[in-house]
């Protein structure tokens, strides 16, 4: 078991890579360019890695998608409680007590799923009130939080695939948010 107290950058030379996470599949790579090498980060927390060794590295500084300033700030909630309880819209910040609600559903996925999902709700408090641009603000915003935190692209766009759905307007989303971490430069390397 690797255990990680901090936001840790890696290496590889291994052509394959595979973290596990409280038994779910968390990081995963293939055809790694094995002369070149993959860094990437690991977030706190503890880790099986079952393909590939890795060497402790510099912590890879990706770049932050750009964001345009916020409409309309509400002070960010403190000290939040997170209660699972199923929810229509899967996550719930509850101002007034101080909860979040996740749906239990997030238990099945990646934790970085969930991360992602509370993100974007916490983007509201900046961003709210101009309808799907709110809504994009947010995704950006969310991402960014993950990148901050020791996650990294890929990881990001499977949580986008795995939270939102493939309706029209959802998918408008995905392709939004995959077009904005292109910026995220060397993406396609992580
Ligand atoms: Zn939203």
């Amino acid at each position: 078991m690797l255990t990680v107290n901090q936001k840790t950058g890696f290496v590889t030379k291994s052509p394959v890579l595979l973290f596990y996470e409280e038994g779910m599949p968390f990081y995963m790579r293939k055809d790694i360019d094995t002369t070149k090498g993959l860094r990437f980060n690991l977030p706190a927390g503890e880790y099986d890695l079952r393909l590939g060794d890795i060497e402790q590295n510099e912590i890879v500084q990706y770049p932050l998608i750009k964001m345009d300033l916020p409409s309309d700030f509400t002070p960010y909630p403190e000290k939040l409680k997170l209660v699972y309880k199923p929810t229509p819209r899967k996550c719930q910040i509850d101002v007034y007590n101080f909860i979040v609600y996740a749906d239990p559903m997030f238990k099945l996925f990646p934790k970085y799923v969930f991360k992602w999902v509370f993100g974007h709700e916490l983007g509201h408090f900046p961003y709210k009130g101009e309808g799907i641009k709110s809504e994009r603000d947010c995704d950006k915003f969310s991402a960014n939080l993950l990148l901050v935190d020791g996650y990294n692209p890929s990881q990001i766009r499977s949580a986008i695939d795995l939270a939102l759905s493939n309706q029209l307007s959802s998918l408008c989303r995905k392709f939004n948010l995959l077009d904005n971490l292109k910026e995220v430069l060397q993406w396609t390397q992580y």
